[in-house]
């Protein structure tokens, strides 16, 4: 079944893995409410490869075999596929509901790097990973696999590296190697998707030292496995909520889970590094690579709302010719499409890699990524300002469809002449609903730290970039050693 259907993904999660929310076991996460929501969202990625006017753009050949597949699988080899995942993902994130969605996608971000650091540490150490990487990668474009992707640990002291933690699980570790696999035990947070991915992988989250040796650990394994624990996330339990007062986060749901592997066994074929502690920061940053690309991909759509947002209430609050409104609509013209033009620059300026792969450009992706990180709450206050205090004080949809009140949000809740008081309602519901509520809050912390916070944009750019170019440069325009 190399192109699942909707209802072929559904299915697939009744599995019985242990999903916990708010104190209690989720016996079926297809029958849970919230979970529901997040499947549907997640389901979109299947839904595109069956609609015909998105089928070109989200189904691919496999190169090998020659089968249909979705494009998320295709490691990329040249600009063109780049920019063609790159539109992928803008347009599942877009038909999404501006909520990245991310059921392929990260795990193919991750296959990538494993596949090429894989085969550099097998050179280096005479391991044999990359057939297991290789099997498992042909595994999941064969069954259409969706996948969660674990690599933050808890980290506890920030200052410390893992091994010298007072408690040592506070990054995952092995604690026991057996002929036939290994047993971890310790913590990842934040991970996206747990409650209804099929496939984890989990990867390091930094580079490690010798003493470190038992957390140089990757592999993949079922979101069933015995001694998983998923304890999801209370933050912004938006159910049941009327489209009419959420128009975007009623149909939208992202989980994310502290995910807990109380001494899980892997098996042999599935683990991808084992105590090679130089490969850790490789791998990790071998995965960055790809999912900053993705970041920034999925980024726009919601730009491209602000914007949108923006200039539709400043319309009908008859203030769109005012000269700070055109400046404050000007800035979030230039920041969406900044955003997009340093996204599409990454993939054309692609760098040639390891074994005919190529990575967007490291430079401009971290650029783009920061810029947006960056900018993105002056974005939010300037869609705030345009449209006024009533983001946070306005009648709710019962005062509408109150035949007392109704009238009276007709009367005073329009805006310039032409404008219903129920369509100006609508508008400022929206912009509350990405700037203000609990979806807003969740977006801004999202645009900051998601796919990594701005120091590790900053330093991985301070790494990259091509400081003997611009040093020698001003080396001569000084005339240092001519005069
Ligand atoms: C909604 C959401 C979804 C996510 N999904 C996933 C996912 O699916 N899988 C996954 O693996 N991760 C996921 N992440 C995690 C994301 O990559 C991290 O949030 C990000 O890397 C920052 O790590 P942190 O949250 O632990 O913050 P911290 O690392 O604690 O950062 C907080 C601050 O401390 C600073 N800091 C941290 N360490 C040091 C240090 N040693 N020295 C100086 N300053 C330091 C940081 O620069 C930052 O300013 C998600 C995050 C969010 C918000």
């Amino acid at each position: 079944m190399p192109l699942r259907t909707v209802e072929q993904y559904k299915d697939s999660l009744k599995d019985d893995r242990q999903v916990y929310f708010r104190g209690q076991r989720i016996p079926d996460v297809t029958a849970h409410p919230l979970v529901q929501t997040a499947i549907d969202h997640e389901a979109t990625d299947y839904r595109l490869m069956h609609d015909p006017e998105y089928r070109e753009l989200a189904v691919v050949q496999n190169p090998e075999t020659g089968e249909e597949m979705s494009r998320y699988f295709l490691p990329p080899q040249n600009s063109e596929q780049l920019l063609k995942r790159s539109e992928l993902i803008e347009t599942a994130c877009r038909e999404g509901g501006t909520l990245v969605v991310l059921a392929k996608v990260v795990g193919s971000d991750a296959l990538f790097g494993l596949l090429r650091t894989s085969r550099k540490i097998d050179e280096a150490c005479g391991t044999a990973y990359h057939q297991r990487v290789k099997a498992f990668y042909d595994y999941c474009c064969k069954e259409d696999i969706s996948f969660a992707l674990a690599q933050t640990d808890t980290k506890g002291d920030r200052a410390l590296r893992p091994s010298e933690q007072e408690d040592p699980d506070s990054y995952l570790r092995i604690v026991e190697e057996r002929e036939d696999g290994i047993v971890v035990r310790g913590a990842k947070v934040h991970t996206s998707n747990t409650t209804h991915a099929n496939e984890m992988i989990v990867l390091p989250t930094r580079a490690m030292g010798e003493e470190d040796k038992d957390y140089a650990v990757a592999f993949a394994i079922p979101l069933n496995t015995p001694g998983l624990k998923l304890l999801m996330s209370g933050y912004g339990s938006y159910t049941q909520r009327n489209s009419f007062d959420h128009p975007v986060s009623s149909g939208v749901k992202m989980t994310e889970t502290l995910t807990i592997f109380d001494d899980v066994f892997v098996p042999n074929e599935r683990i991808f590094l084992q105590g090679e502690w130089q490969f850790a920061g490789p791998l990790a940053l071998s995965f960055v690579e790809y999912h900053r690309l993705t970041a920034i991909s999925y980024k726009l759509p919601f730009l491209d709302l602000l914007a949108g947002a923006g200039r539709l209430m400043a319309e009908y609050n008859g203030i769109e010719r005012a000269a700070h409104v055109k400046e404050k609509l000007f800035w979030l013209a230039s920041y969406a499409e900044t955003t997009r033009s340093l996204t599409h620059m990454a993939c054309l300026k692609a760098r040639a890699t390891d074994f005919g792969m190529v990575i967007p450009d490291p430079p401009t992706v971290n650029i783009a990524k920061h810029h947006f990180a960056a900018d993105f709450h002056q974005a939010l206050s300037h869609v705030q300002d345009l449209a006024g205090g009533i983001l946070v004080t306005a009648p709710a949809v019962e005062d509408l469809r109150s035949e007392e009140t109704g009238p009276l949000i007709e009367k005073y809740m329009k805006g310039k002449k032409g404008t219903s008081g129920k369509e100006r309602l609508q508008v400022i519901n929206l912009i509350q609903d990405i700037t203000t509520s609990d979806f807003g809050g969740y977006n801004a912390v999202l645009a900051l730290h998601a796919e990594g916070s701005m120091e590790a944009e900053k330093m991985q750019l301070y790494r990259e970039y091509d400081w003997q170019r611009v040093r020698d440069y001003a080396g001569k325009m000084a005339r240092i050693g001519k005069e």
